[in-house]
């Protein structure tokens, strides 16, 4: 079976592989889309040096199962399912333990069904437990925001407000549900919230962009003793400007990043129940799809984010 491997910067190459072997609780899945994650893209542009390459990278991946082991009681050949994995998803075949499948509904296609960062925001909304009526400023809607907000939505917020400086994103924000979408590029956001909010700030502000500026942003858009959720992933350093103000301001300081296996499987499993419901909408936000040996202008596309770019997906077929 063929697998794009990263060896080095900018340098995925196809080769054949072996299938894998399954263990008695692993299913073999016939990988049909993976999605190409802003996670992945530091380790492809540039070679990291405490990274080992060449690197088995993709872990948004959704496919058809062709078999499983003999403890496997929960899935059968054919079964459609999301796989939350731990790389080498960029490849026609892919083994996985049955505990991390999800099942797809039948309506929805392969590539929008990506586990892993619906997990992400699922588990994100939960631990942040975004509350009815409250305010809520997302500063950064790109994919990941774009899902957040959905969800965010679910739990019957009085105001969402969309922070973004790619006015085309906003749009598609007001489009799935934003009640106020503001540009800084445009205006002040920092003014803009205190208008909105009666100059308190809002009840809760998740930095999504996973940069220096939305991280400085996020904290003074929200009330005292308001919520900063630090949503974004972020694989450098970063200075807190001011912690004497995150300190005066009595902020709740949540880190929605996840790393514990029953907390992950437990955000997929409840986020992608949410998507077979018809309560996410992925449609839009899958814009980009490329064949295997595209990867590498998969990534172009992730790190350049050409007009309409919302997310690239590699498509098995
Ligand atoms: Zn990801």
């Amino acid at each position: 079976m063929r697998s794009a491997i990263l060896y080095g910067a900018h340098d995925f190459r196809i080769d054949e592989l072996p299938t894998p072997e399954i263990r008695e609780d692993e299913c073999l899945v016939k990988v049909k889309a993976c999605g190409v994650c802003h996670s992945e893209l530091h380790q492809w542009d540039k070679r990291i040096k405490d990274l080992d390459y060449p690197r088995h990278i993709g872990h948004e991946v959704s496919g058809e199962v062709l078999k499983v082991g003999k403890n496997v009681k929960d899935f059968k050949p054919g079964d459609r399912v999301a796989v939350w994995a731990d790389g080498k998803g960029y490849a026609e075949e892919l083994a996985a333990k049955a505990e991390r499948l999800c099942l797809i509904a039948p309506e929805i296609p392969y590539e929008l069904a990506l586990s892993e960062p619906i997990m992400c925001t699922t588990n994100g909304v939960m631990k942040a437990n975004v509350q009815l009526n409250d305010t809520v400023a997302l500063v950064g809607t790109g994919f990941m925001g774009l899902i957040l907000m959905q969800e965010i939505k679910l739990r019957g917020v009085k105001q969402l407000i969309a922070i973004d400086v790619r006015q085309e994103m906003l749009d598609l924000a007001g489009k799935l549900g934003a009640d106020v979408v503001i540009n800084p590029l445009k205006e002040d956001p920092v003014k803009a919230v205190r208008k909105l909010t009666g100059d308190k700030g809002v009840d809760i502000g998740f930095e999504v962009g996973g940069v220096q500026a939305t991280f400085e942003l996020a904290p003074e858009l929200i009330r005292m003793e308001g919520k900063l959720v630090i949503f974004g992933y972020h694989p450098g350093p970063r200075q807190i400007k001011d912690l004497g103000y995150w300190n005066w301001m009595a902020f709740d300081i949540i880190n929605a990043h996840f790393r514990d296996m029953n907390t992950i499987l437990r955000g997929a499993r409840i986020g992608m129940a949410l998507l077979n419901d018809g309560k996410i909408n992925m449609e839009p936000l899958i814009t980009h799809r490329y064949k295997l040996e595209e990867i590498e202008t998969a990534f172009s596309a992730a790190k350049e984010k050409p007009k309409g770019f919302v997310k690239s997906v590699i498509m098995m077929e």
